[in-house]
């Protein structure tokens, strides 16, 4: 298949994140290292989980996880704590592929015991609660930003963030989007779904065994810029950092 971006890129950029970045690496997959940047100042503070290029063919969600270590982690430190994986599927995102080197939408293998990248994720957050898990994804035919909102025991901000999110990227503001009820583009997912009963996907496997109560999925439209597509990532989980982490 064929080579369509370069893995050492990222891998120099992780490697290069001065302290109080410092990286792991997960695992290998396909030869690749999976990397996660943990950002930290003080070990007792909650954990905020981002993460990015679960689909290889969405690059502006690597690339924002990357920026987002690179120039904006520092503001929240005395509040909460960053677990980033910044690219999840490297084979995917080499290929420009959404599927991973087993030819498997590892989005929703989670419920799959033989998926190595699906194994890595939950070794990372065993015995853990996130105070937000954020995954970051795009969408090919969306008109515009969209993200799904999860959660259990609190207001949501999801309605400020695609506010905020507005003044930097177009919204996709249809009242369904991908089959379900959306509101100014934010969707709470039924969880009536066969696929959402069944627990098969990453983000909703996560919220599902109760590794977080609050959980979103941005999806920013691949047809736009990706400037805009990255500051669209950045503005939504910054907004999330000011609204739901502000213990
Ligand atoms: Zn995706």
């Amino acid at each position: 298949m064929t080579t369509v971006r370069n893995y050492e890129g990222l891998a120099q950029r992780v490697e290069g994140l001065p302290p109080p970045a410092s990286h792991q690496i997960l695992g290998d997959v396909d030869g690749f290292p999976v990397y996660c940047v943990r950002v930290s100042t003080d070990a007792s503070l909650p954990v905020v989980y981002v993460n990015g290029g679960t689909h290889g063919d969405e690059p502006a969600g690597v690339e924002a996880a990357l920026v987002f270590l690179e120039a904006h982690s520092e503001r929240w430190l005395d509040r909460v704590q960053f677990d980033v994986v910044p690219c999840l599927n490297p084979y995917g995102y080499v290929h420009n592929t959404r599927l991973n080197g087993q030819e498997m939408d590892i989005n929703w293998a989670y419920k799959r015991n033989d998926v190595p990248e699906i194994q890595l994720i939950r070794d990372l957050v065993c015995d853990r609660k996130f105070m937000a898990i954020v995954d970051f994804h795009e969408d090919w035919e969306s008109p515009g930003f969209y993200m799904y909102e999860q959660f259990r025991g609190l207001d949501p901000p999801g309605q400020i963030v695609v506010r905020r999110v507005s003044e930097v990227c177009p919204l996709n503001r249809n009242s369904q989007i991908e089959q379900e009820v959306a509101k100014n583009g934010v969707i709470y997912p039924n969880m009536e779904s066969p696929k959402r009963r069944k627990g098969e996907g990453i983000p909703i496997g996560l919220f599902q065994e109760g590794y977080t109560d609050y959980l979103v999925t941005l999806e920013t439209p691949s047809a736009k810029e990706m400037e805009v597509r990255v500051q669209a990532h950045i503005t939504a989980l910054e907004t999330i950092l000011d609204t739901h982490c502000r213990t």
